[in-house]
């Protein structure tokens, strides 16, 4: 049975507010933050769907001290705070988020090897995008973190999601994470052991926000620098050019449900025998390349993404039993449907 995270996590609820509430609320956490925040900022743009509505507040941090400021201004105001990465992994309602979205800036940026008594490490900063990681692991002559150049996510958010793909996912090489708990105004150390990582999710809740992680690394053998064996640079290039042939591009999250059974059968394909591969609902369409991804029209609806995935999880319910759960994060919708087996999933 799966623990439930946020059972007592009153951030996390969804709670449906008026609009002078929600407005009072912001009054309350510019008033605390200042220019930190930024008022009704986009945030559809910033996620690959590119679709969805604004921020009631936007804080882009600079420091860990500017997370937990942001954090607990938006707890003390009873908002729900988000962190976003890349947004590869998010569906903003049309309607926007009525809560805290913070951003981290360029401080998050960092790359470092460390040498340590059990081998190298590599520390990344949480806003570290996977892909630039997976290179500069391999330009520091460094094996292990390869897979990463095919996920468009940050450090950040692969932990908080346990990205993973080419036979590897974060559990593979994280040693231990830095994290911001908002909830407590503190800057605590956390072992990869000690996050409930588990198939595409982690115990993680969303007062607890990544700031750096380290990862296990390896020195390549003789063999696979250049002498023979497949280099970090080949498997690059191999890991890409496989993203191209088989998976969709324009504007979308990648799979939008988890694969059932911890990974164990494919959600793609159970899409795929209800024969909906290619369905179209609106300005939202069920790829014709990959049929657990879902593209979203330029200029359209979040709202059209959501009742697509409604239309695919209801026929796959009904002709395999299986009720499919969302490894797109929804924020701003105000719905717990596709959370049917973690509900700590909730934003
Ligand atoms: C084309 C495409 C292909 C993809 N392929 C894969 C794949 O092969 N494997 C895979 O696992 N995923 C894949 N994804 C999904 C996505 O890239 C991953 O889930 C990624 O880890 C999300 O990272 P992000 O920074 O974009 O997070 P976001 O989408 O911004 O956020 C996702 C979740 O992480 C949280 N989060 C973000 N940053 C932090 C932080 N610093 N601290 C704590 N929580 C944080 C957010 O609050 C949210 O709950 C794909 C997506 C696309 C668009």
């Amino acid at each position: 049975m799966n623990v439930d995270a946020n059972a007592t996590d009153p951030v996390t609820q969804p709670q449906p507010l008026s609009r002078p509430e929600v407005s009072e609320r912001v009054a309350e956490v510019v008033a605390r933050l200042g220019s930190l925040a930024k008022v009704e900022e986009p945030l559809g743009v910033r996620t690959t769907y590119r679709v969805g509505g604004a921020a009631r507040v936007l804080v882009t941090a600079h420091s860990a001290d500017d997370v937990v400021a942001a954090g607990q201004a938006a707890i003390e105001a009873r908002l729900p705070v988000l962190v976003v990465g890349n947004g590869s992994n998010l569906l903003v309602a049309d309607a926007g988020f009525d809560g805290v979205a913070v951003v981290l800036g360029e401080e998050f940026f960092d790359i470092s090897r460390a040498n340590t008594a059990s081998g190298p490490q590599i520390v990344a900063g949480a806003a570290v995008a996977l892909p630039v990681l997976a290179r500069r692991s391999v330009a520091l002559g460094l094996a292990g973190l390869e897979w990463m150049v095919g996920v468009p996510g940050t450090v950040g958010g692969g932990v908080r999601m346990n990205a993973g793909g080419h036979g590897a996912d974060m559990i593979t090489t994280l040693v231990g994470v830095t994290i911001a708990d908002v909830a407590a105004g503190r800057v605590i150390e956390r072992d990869a052991a000690e996050l409930g990582l588990r198939f595409r999710g982690s115990t993680l809740k969303s007062t607890d926000v990544v700031l750096s992680a380290s990862f296990r690394a390896s020195v390549p053998p003789m063999a696979d620098a250049g002498h023979g064996g497949p280099t970090g640079e080949k498997l690059l290039t191999d890991i890409v050019r496989w993203r191209r042939e088989n998976q969709p591009g324009g504007q979308n999250a990648g799979s939008v449900f988890v694969n059932p059974y911890d990974g164990a059968d494919s959600a793609g394909r159970l899409v795929d025998e209800a024969g909906l591969k290619g369905l179209r609902h609106k300005s939202a369409q069920v790829s014709p390349k990959h049929a657990n991804f879902i593209q979203a029209d330029q200029g359209g609806s979040a709202d059209d993404v959501l009742e697509l995935m409604r239309i695919v999880a209801d026929k796959v319910h009904s002709l395999h039993g299986i009720k499919l759960r969302s490894e797109v994060r929804l924020v701003g919708f105000n719905t717990t449907e596709f959370q049917t087996e973690h509900s700590e999933d909730r934003q």
